[in-house]
């Protein structure tokens, strides 16, 4: 499938929202599916916001805020995605549900549809074997915020086709992002290499090396890191950034990857990071 007119999101969370926006900025009518219409009704209201302030930097006309919101079709049923060419999958970092979610749309799109997840650690092949099409099974690994990030990882799982890697590395390109090509393995390339540089930041911290904001002023100012890597872990969620590591850990089976006890320690105590308004610094939440 090179020539992919109609596409869906599933999930209208964080990331759910901010591929519709892409796709819809881009042109694409997308529909876009979760499980309640208050979600539906909270993505659509911040995809308008980001809309709003990419118009108010100059990115966007404000008369294409609207029409671009209209290329939008917010559903509570994955039923109505017949006639996808390419969805991507965005709900919740959990296998089970993911499978479930991969079942189903296997049984309802035609043949020829691609199926990409955003999945940050789960196995393409995995989810690829649970379908009747797992050469037409990619990851398109977005980043947070999507709208700005401009990397999307494109995974290859062991049976994905180069015809299917073809189109989603296109499709990113149409969506004014850079594709990077990597092979399907526990954390990809992005958090196999960042997860144990904020783990081993995290033991610098709790050993007593230096301060969270010693930590993060030695990246910005002597690797010219835009941010530190614990003020990234706040942003990205500790909680994540721990279940993640126990991706690798598992996959691996290699200690280095441990989640570091100080980490597990703040997400038992909710410090989450950004979304909980404590982590490493804290946060007004107002
Ligand atoms: P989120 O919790 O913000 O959003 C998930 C959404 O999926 C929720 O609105 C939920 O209601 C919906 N959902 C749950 N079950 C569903 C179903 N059966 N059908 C349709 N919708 C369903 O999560 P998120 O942060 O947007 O993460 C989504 C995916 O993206 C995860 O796989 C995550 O690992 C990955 N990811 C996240 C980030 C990040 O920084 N947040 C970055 C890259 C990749």
């Amino acid at each position: 499938m090179s020539d992919i007119q109609s596409v869906a999101v599933i999930g209208a969370g964080t990331m759910g929202s901010g591929i519709a926006h892409v796709f819809a900025k881009s042109g694409y009518p997308v529909t876009l599916c979760d499980v309640q219409q208050s979600f539906l009704d909270r993505a659509l209201a911040s995809i308008r916001t980001n809309l709003g302030r990419e118009a108010a930097k100059g990115k966007l006309p404000e008369s294409d805020i609207d029409p671009t919101l209209a290329r939008i079709t917010p559903v509570i049923s994955m039923d109505s995605l017949a006639t996808t060419d390419l969805v991507v999958e965005a709900a919740p970092e959990r296998f089970d549900l993911k499978a479930d979610v991969f079942r189903k749309l296997d049984s309802i799109l035609p043949e020829s549809s691609i199926l990409a997840t955003n999945t940050s650690s789960i196995s393409i092949t995995k989810l690829a074997a649970l379908t009747r099409r797992p050469g037409q099974v990619i990851g398109m690994h977005f980043f947070n915020p999507v709208p700005v990030m401009s990397l999307v990882e494109v995974v290859r799982g062991m049976a994905t086709s180069d015809a299917t890697f073809t189109a989603a590395r296109g499709l990113s390109v149409k969506l004014g992002k850079t594709a990077v090509e990597v092979n399907d393995a526990p954390g990809f390339v992005s958090n196999r290499v960042l997860m144990p540089l904020i783990n081993e930041a995290a033991y610098a911290v709790m050993e007593g090396v230096a301060t969270a904001e010693s930590v993060d002023q030695v990246f910005k100012l002597g690797m010219a890191h835009p941010m530190g890597p614990l003020t990234l872990a706040d942003f990205i969620g500790i909680d994540v950034c721990v279940d993640i590591l126990r991706v690798l850990h598992e996959g691996f089976g290699n200690p280095k990857y441990y989640p570091c006890p100080l980490l597990v320690r703040m997400v038992d105590a909710g410090w989450l990071g950004r979304k909980s308004g404590r982590g490493f610094y804290t946060y007004n939440q107002s």
